[in-house]
């Protein structure tokens, strides 16, 4: 895909998030896997007002193109194209309910099957480190490898997928089961899940289900 093509499309995901309620003001960053490195948003600009012009190509070494100042995160967004080769798009977001849920330091347990869009049982929440950081970098590595969404404590959420759509896809996943998560925690503390065995099944019948549509 051309270059502006692609940032269009990053200007679109953004939009469209905070569109479906997941995030607002210049809370949270998008980017896409581009050549040798990636374009991500840049840094504090409002969404509506974003063009293709703006949108910032970073190489793999961490340099970026003169006078345009990438996401403050361009370096956990890097470190997640670099740690998981088959993905190509990440979303970060502070959505209300994702957020709320990384305050509490919990990870989002198989309250319902949908846990298996990660890849695994569950939503890890990795530990807080200041936002920009190469430290929040190291751990969000660590969170993504194992997988595709994550909660970052005291910050919000990320998302990676194959494209920019099954990212924000996930996102939106992730924010409706913090959601239900916290009504559930709210009315007892033994939240019921669903067993090992049955989230085994049902990680392994996502690894086919929708790839028609890809
Ligand atoms: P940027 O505007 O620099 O992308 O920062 C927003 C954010 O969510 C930082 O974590
Ligand atoms: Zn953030």
């Amino acid at each position: 895909m051309n270059r502006e093509k692609l940032a269009q499309e990053i200007i679109d995901t953004c939009l469209e998030m905070n569109a479906l309620g997941l995030n607002q003001g210049t809370s949270g960053n998008v980017s896409a896997r581009y050549k040798q490195g990636m374009l991500i948003t840049p840094s504090g600009i409002p969404y509506e007002k974003l063009t293709p012009e703006m949108i910032v190509y970073v190489d793999n070494d961490g340099s970026f193109e003169a006078g345009k100042v990438p996401s403050s995160e361009w370096h956990f967004h890097l470190a997640c194209l670099a740690a998981r080769p088959e993905l190509n798009a990440v979303v970060h977001n502070h959505a209300v309910h994702s957020t709320a849920v990384s305050i509490l330091n919990r990870a989002i347990p198989a309250i319902h099957y949908m846990v298996a869009v990660t890849g695994i049982d569950h939503v890890p929440c990795i530990p807080y480190s200041t936002f920009g950081s190469q430290a929040l970098a190291d751990s969000v590595v660590n969170g993504i490898k194992e997988s595709k969404a994550l909660l970052m404590q005291h910050h919000g959420m990320i998302a990676m997928e194959v494209n920019l759509e099954k990212a924000l896809w996930l996102a939106n996943e992730v924010e409706v089961l913090a959601n239900l998560y916290l009504k559930l925690a709210s009315v007892q503390s033994e939240i019921p899940v669903l067993s090992a065995d049955e989230m085994r099944i049902v990680i392994n019948k996502f690894k086919t289900y929708g790839l028609k549509t890809e």
